[in-house]
């Protein structure tokens, strides 16, 4: 007789190998057929809120990794709320308009462009972002993503750009906008203003040039040094701006010293002055005299080569880090310059244009850029005997983020959202210390970009975007915007969108009988600006969360990556506290960047990058999402092959445990064969405990946004708890009893709630997994249209005696690792081949003694061993005796018996094979 057949061997339809690249497209589908987003808000309707906000990514090209890591972890967070039962809905966005997505049109258009209307190239611009955010999509979805794909925000919907210029029209009615004419970051390549967050700092060679200004006659008097050879010195790396300058600026407190070098009388700071000389090559000098900043306030300096002269000003954002201690100031140039410059009633001069050349009027420079105007200057001031000292510094410089060259600083007309109109910037600070920032080093990080950043420039020299609905008196170019003229213009967008400003002439956007406020003119030009695209993101807390049904404002959570701080964090919390008061999310979660096995930056050039799409198809989605949870994504997270080829080994030992468990659940009807817990074997009990505490350690962690955990904890527990100590013991159990037996229920009904439970657990990060294993389960899990993610996660159920209990098995799997070594050993010296064919005597303390006196008769279980005794006596450390087993080896379980032939009918099995073949 095969006594094989008559083994319970595990049998499941859960395949060993995944084939996750084509298991998982089976079942987005079947999500997808089965509405299971849809499902999961019915199951939810009612339950308490969790709004996680998702930020629009760009729609333009292709997700990277850094997508699927945002994106994922967004996802991991709303499915551990929906199964920690809280309705956690996820209504995905993109962001649509823009400089990246003009660029593209305009590139794909060449010359087309030049005999198209603004309302052509919108459509086409338009058109760009459709397709993006249909290829976008689909990517999200492979990678597993839970939420309302088919109804996700657009900023360049209908609703959403009528609703963001509603947005502005309220900083116009609140007096928190106007029109000022001050410094921008300007890209001239992209000839547009660019906000702080649309610049990036990168190293650039730039000249740096020490200048000489010579004193007048009055200041030299004033100060008692000598006329007409005395000279305040600049240092500047810009020496573009100096055509521009008008002024420089002192520090009230700083002590400066007047030196006598040649014929020279040379001014700069007393502590600078030796790193000065050395840069001037003076090797021999005297100081004359020394004075404090305050002294200098409001004399004169005489341009180096412009008729004018340069006012004297004191200042405290005058620095000794490098240069002289006196800073040239350009206030058409600078923020601080502009700053400065208003405090002293200087105007606001900028001689370059929006392509980065001088205009004509500027004296010696007209018509060149200013990148060449700064070799041009550096040779008029040799000429002048301005120059002290020229070289080359590499420095940190702002640069374009779209086209990637050096922007430069100049003063245009721009709109502004004031920071200290109506309080906005307080407020926002108070905002902020009013959210949880996770981690909490964000706090002080975005605290110190709101208290020190400039007023918010909102305006682009751009097509594609949210028109600044703005009139210019024809006659005289004053602004016409207020609440009425807005109104106006939004009932009309209301009816024909946005594009309306761009199709109609300003006296059909305008109320009738408008007049300009200045000179009564009636005659208006619409405005050309478009909103910053930071402005359309900043507002999708009002146009999502206020006005879509199921979610409310404001979020609880805004999960970004860390450079959101000065981006969409920051442009939201002010629009929101600009207009309601309020920050719009409780808390702001953030996570690091993707970076190389080696911790580099991925980069094309590089040649490093790791696309989400290459990881799908050869390892499948559920690996990145393993790979999301297996770090800690707040610091930056390492991406490689090995990474991938470690986790995809841990995943095969999940999902093999899994599987092991499905197998021997398959003639058990959780319905009617469950055994309850206080009727089950002692060791299925101390696995349930462990399992209860693996779920409250994973639980817990989950709620803190901690996910390594999980991955370390789960994989932990399947590794060593199960499969290396209690599915190994239980194989035994469930393969030999009778199938009905009530010790192999017990330990089904344990295989049960524990593949039951870990699939919850597992979920959130291995969705796609959890779902496929769940549809094997036996009873009502696994009936079509059922869902592991409609589940949650399993409840505490703590027993009074399961600590104790789990304090006495921690020590006897201690032992029985010592056994297993042991037994190891005798195997490698040929003593026995399988761990059953052993005899085991055993001799251990006194304090362990009692555990396994009462455990006497499952000790061979418990070992693994054919035969397992209690030596008399105890011995410090745990002694291990291994020897052949007594009597045959068993047909049947291959366990040593002299029972072996007792029974007449089978008598190539043991008594207790005999005894069960008789039951079964
Ligand atoms: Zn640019
Ligand atoms: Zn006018
Ligand atoms: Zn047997």
């Amino acid at each position: 007789m095969d006594y094989k057949e008559t083994l319970n061997l595990p049998l499941t339809d859960f395949p060993m190998k995944a084939n996750l690249a084509v298991k998982e497209l089976e079942i987005l589908h079947k999500w997808s057929e089965a509405g299971l987003y849809g499902k999961i808000r019915g199951a939810r309707a009612g339950a308490k809120r969790f709004i996680l906000h998702d930020g629009p990514p760009y729609a333009n090209g292709n997700i990277h990794s850094g997508h699927a890591l945002n994106k994922i972890l967004k996802d991991i967070i709303v499915k551990v709320k929906t199964m920690s039962g809280y309705d956690a809905p996820y209504v995905p966005g993109w962001d649509c308009h823009g400089l990246p997505i003009e660029h593209q049109v305009d590139k794909l258009l060449g010359k087309a462009k030049r005999d198209m209307t603004p309302v052509q190239i919108r459509e086409k611009c338009r058109e760009y972002a459709e397709k993006y955010v249909g290829i976008q999509r689909e990517e999200f979805i492979r990678l597993g993503v839970l939420g309302d794909w088919e109804n996700p925000y657009l900023t360049m919907s209908h609703d959403y750009e009528v609703g963001t210029v509603k947005e502005f029209a309220k900083f116009v009615a609140n007096g928190g906008l106007y029109r000022g004419f001050k410094p921008v970051h300007w890209c001239p390549s992209c000839r547009t203003a660019l906000a702080e967050a649309e610049v990036e700092y990168a190293d650039k060679t730039s000249p740096s040039v020490f200048v000489k200004f010579k004193l007048d006659g009055a200041a030299t008097a004033q100060l008692g040094l000598p006329a007409d050879s005395t000279s305040v010195v600049i240092w500047t790396t810009t020496p573009w701006t100096l055509p521009a300058n008008l002024g420089v600026s002192v520090h009230p407190d700083f002590v400066y010293s007047a030196v006598k070098v040649a014929e020279d009388t040379l001014i700069v700071a007393e502590e600078l002055l030796a790193s000065c000389m050395k840069a001037f090559g003076a090797a021999e000098y005297s100081t004359v005299k020394t004075f404090k900043g305050t002294q200098f306030d409001r004399l004169h300096a005489i341009h180096p080569f412009l008729d004018k002269t340069s006012l004297m000003m004191v200042g405290t954002h005058v620095t000794l880090e490098q240069g002289t201690g006196l800073v040239h100031t350009a206030p058409g140039h600078g923020q601080e310059d502009y700053v400065i410059g208003q405090q002293y009633g200087l105007t606001v001069y900028n001689p370059v244009d929006e392509n980065g050349k001088f205009i004509a009027d500027t004296p010696h420079f007209a018509g060149l850029k200013v990148w060449d105007a700064n070799l041009a200057v550096i040779e008029l001031l040799k000429e002048r005997g301005a120059l002290l000292s020229k070289s080359d510094l590499t420095h940190s410089y702002p640069h374009c983020w779209r086209c990637r060259n050096p922007v430069i600083f100049r003063a245009t007309a721009q709109w502004f959202i004031s920071m200290d109109k109506n309080n906005l910037r307080a407020k926002a600070l108070e905002a902020i210390r009013g959210a949880r920032w996770l981690p909490a080093w964000g706090m002080d990080r975005i605290l110190g970009m709101v208290e020190n950043r400039p007023d918010w420039c909102l305006s682009r020299q751009r097509t594609w975007g949210v028109p600044i609905i703005a009139f210019y008196c024809e006659k005289c170019g004053e602004t016409l915007l207020d609440e009425t003229t807005a109104a106006n213009v939004i009932a009309i967008m209301e009816k024909e969108g946005v594009d309306a400003w761009f199709s109609r002439d300003a006296k059909d956007l305008l109320p009738a009988g408008s007049k300009c406020g200045k000179c009564g003119g009636t005659d208006f030009v619409k405005g050309g600006d478009i909103l910053d695209v930071w402005f359309d993101s900043g507002v999708s807390h009002a146009m999502v969360l206020e006005n879509s049904k199921g979610l409310s404002w404001p979020a609880d959570l805004y999960l970004e990556g860390s450079d959101q701080h000065r981006g969409w964090f920051h442009t939201s919390l002010l629009e929101s506290v600009g207009t309601r008061g309020a920050a719009p999310y409780r808390e702001a979660l953030t996570h690091g960047y993707v970076v190389d096995g080696a911790g580099k930056k991925m980069s094309k050039s590089l040649g490093n990058v790791i696309a989400p799409q290459t990881i799908i198809d050869k390892y499948g989605a559920e690996i990145v999402r393993l790979w999301v949870a297996s770090e800690d994504y707040r610091e930056d997270i390492r991406l490689s092959t090995e990474i991938l080829t470690r986790l995809t080994e841990a995943y095969r030992k999940i999902r093999n445990t899994v599987r092991f468990m499905l197998g021997n659940l398959n003639d058990f009807d959780p319905e009617k064969n469950t055994v309850a817990l206080d009727k089950r074997d002692e060791l299925d009990r101390v696995i349930m405990y462990k399992f209860q505490q693996l779920v409250d350690k994973v639980v817990e962690a989950y709620g803190r946004y901690d996910f390594h955990v999980f991955y370390h904890a789960v994989h932990n527990f399947c590794v060593t708890d199960l499969s290396a100590f209690y599915l190994d013991i239980i194989k035994d159990r469930v393969y030999t009893f009778p199938k009905t037996s009530l010790g192999r229920r017990s330990a089904q009904s344990t295989l049960h709630e524990l593949t039951v439970g870990l699939l919850t657990l597992m979920a959130p990060v291995l969705s796609f997994t959890a779902e496929e294993a769940w549809g094997h389960l036996p009873g009502k899990a696994g009936k079509p249209g059922d869902s592991v993610h409609l589940a949650t996660f399993p409840k505490a159920t703590h027993v009074a005696d399961s600590d104790s209990l789990i304090a006495e098995w921690d020590r006897i799997i201690e032992i029985r690792g010592e056994v297993t070594r042991t037994l190891e050993t005798s195997r490698r010296d040929k003593l026995i081949g399988h761990s059953l064919d052993a005899r085991i005597t055993l001799k251990v303390s006194e304090a362990n003694r009692a555990l396994f006196e009462k455990r006497r008769d499952d000790l061979p279980f418990i070992f693994i061993v054919s035969q397992a005794t209690l030596a008399d006596g105890v011995s410090t450390a745990t002694e291990v005796k291994v020897e052949k087993a007594d009597g045959v080896k068993c047909e049947r379980c291959w366990n040593y018996s002299q029972t072996v032939g007792e029974s007449s009918e089978h008598p190539a099995v043991c008594s207790r094979c005999a005894g069960h073949l008789g039951g079964a």
